[in-house]
Formats: C-alpha cells, sequence, structure tokens
C-alpha cells in the first residue's frame, strides 16, 4: 500500500514539474514580446463612413477611438494615420464631387488625429495624377493637422511609373513635396488587379523621384509590395534593386525608409519570411519601420502583426532596434 501511494506521489510530482517546465518555457517568451513594443506604427488608416460607404456594404468604420483602443492592446503608443482620400480618385470607379470627397476625407482623418494630439498625426492623400493633386498637396501644406506628409497609392491610382505623362506628374508632385518639406509614404506597388509591369526598370524610375525629394524622408510601403504576406515575386525584384542602392550609399537613398506594414503574416511560406529577414538586413535594420496596415479585410491587429513580425526569424537585437526606430516626422 505505501509502495502504491509512494509511486503515485511521484507521478503526480513528476507532472507538476513537467507543467511548471512547459509554463515556464511560455510565460520567457511572453515576456520577450510584452517587453519589446514598437514605438511607433508607421502604416495605420481610419476608415470613415464615408469611406465605408464608397467600399463593399458591410464595410466597418474604424475611427481614432477605435484605433487607440487597437494599439493600448498592442503597447504602442503612438500612430501615423495615412489618409485613405486617393480612393475617391481610384480611376474607373470616382463618386461624383470627387475633389470635394478627397477634401472632406482628408480633414476627417486631420480631425480624428486632433482628438489624441500626443499619439496619433495625419498624412494627407490623393490620387497624384488628378488635375487637383498639387492644390491638394498646397492646401494641406497650409493645415497644421496635415503638413507633416503625404501618402500616395500608386496601386489604387494606378500610376504606372514607366507611362511617361504619369512619371511627369509623380516628378511633379515629388518636387512639390521636397518643396513644402511634407514626407512622403508610397504604396509604389503598382496595380496587380490589372496586371502593371513592376520590375527593376520601375525601382530604377523610383530612384529617379527619389533624386526631386533630398530634403524629406520617403517611406517605401509594405516593403515595396502591397500585403498582407510577402508572396510577390514582382515586388522582390523591385526591393532587390533598391536595396542595392542603399548598400552601395547611392546618395538618392539617404533619406529613404522602408515599412514592413503587414508583410510578417503567419500565412507566409517560410521562404517567403527568410527572404524578408535577408533584405532587411541588406538594407539595415535602421532604415526599418514597423507599420501594422488598416483594420480591414485579411489584416491583422497591431498586436498580433507586431507578434507575427518578431517571428520571422530576426534577432531579438534586431527585433529591438526596429521597435525603436522613428520616422523623422514622426520626432
Ligand atoms: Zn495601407
Amino acid at each position: 500500500m505505501i509502495k502504491r501511494l509512494f509511486l503515485i506521489f511521484h507521478i503526480l510530482l513528476l507532472l507538476l514539474l513537467t507543467a511548471t517546465a512547459q509554463n515556464n518555457q511560455s510565460s520567457r517568451s511572453d515576456v520577450r514580446f510584452s517587453q519589446i513594443m514598437p514605438v511607433a506604427d508607421h502604416h495605420q488608416h481610419l476608415f470613415s463612413p464615408a469611406y465605408a460607404a464608397l467600399q463593399s456594404p458591410g464595410f466597418k468604420t474604424v475611427t481614432a477611438q477605435d484605433l487607440i483602443g487597437f494599439l493600448d492592446k498592442a503597447g504602442i503608443r503612438r500612430a501615423v494615420l495615412l489618409s485613405t482620400a486617393y480612393r475617391w480618385g481610384r480611376p474607373g470607379a470616382e463618386p461624383p464631387d470627387e475633389y470635394a470627397g478627397v477634401k472632406a476625407e482628408n480633414d476627417w482623418t486631420a480631425a480624428q488625429a486632433a482628438l489624441f494630439p500626443k499619439r496619433l498625426i495625419a498624412f494627407c492623400g490623393f490620387n497624384p495624377l488628378k488635375e487637383y493633386a498639387l492644390e491638394e498637396l498646397a492646401r494641406c501644406a497650409k493645415d497644421r493637422n496635415l503638413r507633416r506628409g503625404i501618402k500616395m497609392h500608386f496601386g489604387n491610382s494606378d500610376a504606372q511609373m514607366e507611362v511617361p505623362e504619369h512619371f511627369e506628374k509623380l516628378k511633379q508632385v515629388f518636387q512639390a513635396a521636397n518643396k513644402q518639406r511634407m514626407a512622403i509614404v508610397v504604396h509604389m506597388r503598382a496595380s496587380i488587379s490589372k496586371k502593371r509591369p513592376y520590375g527593376p526598370e520601375q525601382a530604377r524610375l523610383f530612384l529617379e523621384l527619389l533624386s526631386l525629394a533630398p530634403n524629406i524622408p520617403v517611406q517605401i510601403a509594405h516593403m515595396a509590395s502591397s500585403g498582407p504576406g510577402f508572396v510577390d515575386p514582382p515586388a522582390h525584384s523591385v526591393i532587390e534593386v533598391l536595396a542595392d542602392a542603399v548598400a552601395k550609399k547611392d546618395p538618392r537613398t539617404r533619406n529613404l525608409w522602408f515599412d514592413v506594414a503587414s508583410n510578417a503574416h503567419p500565412e507566409n511560406p517560410a521562404e517567403a519570411s527568410e527572404l524578408l529577414v535577408k533584405l532587411i538586413r541588406r538594407i539595415g535594420f535602421k532604415r526599418i519601420l514597423y507599420g501594422t496596415d488598416g483594420a480591414a479585410g485579411n489584416n491583422l491587429s497591431p498586436r498580433e502583426s507586431w507578434e507575427a513580425f518578431t517571428k520571422t526569424g530576426l534577432t531579438e537585437k534586431e527585433i529591438k532596434t526596429i521597435a525603436k526606430n522613428i520616422a523623422p516626422y514622426m520626432r
């Protein structure tokens, strides 16, 4: 009897020890997360009721108050709200009173950011190919809540750098932003749905645009891809050229930054994560900015997205540096 009791006691003790060991392990990896938090989310969007109405039925609005909740859950203090006003100028899907809608959306985003002045800033958005592009840039430059920078979305606006008329307009916008000292965040990935060309030629044209904006930070969104995920071979060929330019200290890349918004994703195949890490190292992790992307579609929350990013295979030191990186327009 005593022998049997002793055996049961032994088994229980073993079970207890295993459970404690497992607990310790999981709390250790949690600690790794909870201690390293990005200081800022460099790629966020709000979705106004007007924007939601332009999207599919049931599209959810996201206000500054909602976003603050997401950021708090991730322990992220600050964010830049990239206005999605370019949506009003989407070719073939422009609503009536297009430019009035662009202005209203930019102003709404600015007013939302102003509700949390210590935590949020707003960037002005528009389709750079539209006749009102420079007018809107100048209007935003005069607005204290929109003057820090502009956001362009080459995919949504169907801007094609290899088309001379498009390139001419883009040059004007880059020059104007530089003159006004407004930073640029650009989703440079050409339209996927329209199957626009996107490769080394587009990367070289983009470097030419950079030469027109030497005095402002330029942030390439989604590592030159679109996200979510990082399975995009044409974009890989673009970022290879840009990473080489950075590595060779091409003077045009002096103020160039890259955000990783939605690139790290649990559904990425292992090769995609490896490539992402390789590119981050080639570019240099001091130029990499953490970003999440808006709470729509397949996108993760800031907390989930940062967690996915910490699992890509970067070292703790690299993750810590990236977490602390802050774009000049946020300082
Ligand atoms: Zn975005």
